[in-house]
């Protein structure tokens, strides 16, 4: 067991600090206010290998471990997690589904510019009627003449707005359930798409879309892995991106703790810095004991999943309670800065609102009780 990180690590989490520091922190504040994501800095991170750091050297990525892109993610969000968003749905979404279930061919014509972030992709598998029970979803897809017709909707797709590339999961037989779904590459000018802004409490720079499939023709050799193994590809992104979600909601947390300890130093009250009530200090101190506490089981998680070994209860762990944290954490940091927290000249409020999402994507916390208690009892609370 090693608790240092490598040279390597440390060289990674120091150039993601910076990069956060300089190109995102400061143009953070327009970008909330505008309500505007920020597809440019895929490129940038690009440029830097921070954006494709676990997928495999052969096709661009960065042949990293997944403890490694668990340090590059907290650090980029405790500027902001949900700039990053759009990376996510890209690179981790579906650049780990492509990685996975593409065949040979089809990694090596859209991996390559995917890690360049010359093309953008986005992974559309939520309907309006199928969230955490992703077996039912509805979009249909069927096989004429050497093309599938799609058609459906699906809604809250990450960087859906700009990709060029969307990963479609859709059924080809509804009385298979799971075993009939595929997953399709959609080109986004293919006609028949049209796409729907949604605004949500967080998120503001962020690229988050409903996209509705009419009559969509998709050639067959757009099929990522074989039919009937869609929803299996789609769930292994997930699982991937669960680590990053969470690196995510340390970040946030951690910056919201930075942050509270700054102002407890300079805010006086009563005569004093209001660090020194004890109050103030127990806030603090729980703070740090929590973070630090799941940034150690997040670590184990993703070490497990680097060795390829069963990691699901304890990633589900470090996910749930991370991205509540998250949400604890801005609000309590927003209390110790009263109400010039409440301020969006204060850079924390932001992640007050950014927090709450992470409690919702890559499975509810519900979602991940109970696939923590089927584990530990052997008995599926779930349906
Ligand atoms: C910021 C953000 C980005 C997203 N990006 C994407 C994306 O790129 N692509 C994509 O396809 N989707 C995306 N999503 C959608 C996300 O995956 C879903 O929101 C999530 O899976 C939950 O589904 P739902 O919202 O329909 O909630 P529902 O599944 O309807 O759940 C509603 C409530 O019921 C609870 N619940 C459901 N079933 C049970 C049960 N069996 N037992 C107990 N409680 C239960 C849930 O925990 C929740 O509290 C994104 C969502 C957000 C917020």
């Amino acid at each position: 067991m090693n608790f240092t990180f490598s040279e390597e690590q440390a060289m990674l989490r120091e150039m993601a600090r910076k990069f956060a520091d300089k190109e995102m922190r400061p143009r953070l504040e327009e970008l909330e206010r505008a309500g505007e994501p920020a597809p440019e800095l895929v490129s940038k991170m690009a440029d830097l290998g921070l954006l494709a750091a676990h997928l495999p050297k052969e096709y661009g990525g960065g042949g990293l471990d997944f403890v490694s892109a668990a340090i590059i993610w907290e650090e980029l969000s405790k500027a902001s997690w949900t700039m990053t968003l759009g990376s996510l749905g890209h690179a981790v979404l579906s650049g780990t589904i492509l990685a996975r279930a593409a065949s040979t061919e089809q990694k090596e014509k859209y991996l390559p510019p995917l890690c360049r972030g010359e093309l953008l992709f986005a992974t559309a598998t939520v309907e309006p009627d199928a969230g955490s029970d992703a077996t039912a979803i509805s979009a249909s897809a069927v096989l004429e003449d050497g093309r599938w017709r799609l058609n459906g909707t699906k809604n809250f797709v990450t960087g859906g707005g700009t990709a060029d590339h969307i990963l479609v999961l859709a059924q080809t037989d509804r009385k298979l359930r799971a075993k009939g779904m595929v997953l399709l590459l959609v080109d986004r000018d293919t006609p028949g798409i049209s796409i729907e802004k949604v605004r949500l409490v967080g998120g503001r720079t962020s690229d988050i879309v409903n996209l509705a499939f009419s009559d969509c023709l998709i050639p067959e050799e757009n099929t990522i892995g074989p039919v009937g193994r869609g929803l299996h590809a789609a769930f292994h992104g997930i699982d991937t991106a669960r680590v990053f979600i969470t690196a995510g909601a340390l970040g946030m947390a951690q910056d919201c703790l930075d942050s509270a300890l700054k102002y407890s130093r300079e805010r006086i009250q009563f005569g004093k810095e209001i660090g020194n009530f004890q109050l103030i200090q127990e806030t603090v101190a729980r703070l740090f004991a929590e973070i630090s506490s799941l940034r150690w089981q997040l670590y184990y998680a993703a070490d497990l999943k680097d060795r390829g070994q069963a990691h699901g209860k304890e990633l589900s762990a470090a996910k749930w309670l991370a991205s509540e944290l998250a949400v604890r954490a801005a609000n309590e940091a927003i209390r110790i800065h009263g109400a010039y927290g409440c301020s969006d000249e204060y850079p924390l409020e932001h992640h007050y609102r950014d927090a709450v999402l992470s409690t919702i994507l890559g499975g509810t916390s519900e979602m991940h009780k109970l696939m923590i208690g089927r584990e530990l009892t052997g008995f599926n609370a779930m349906t």
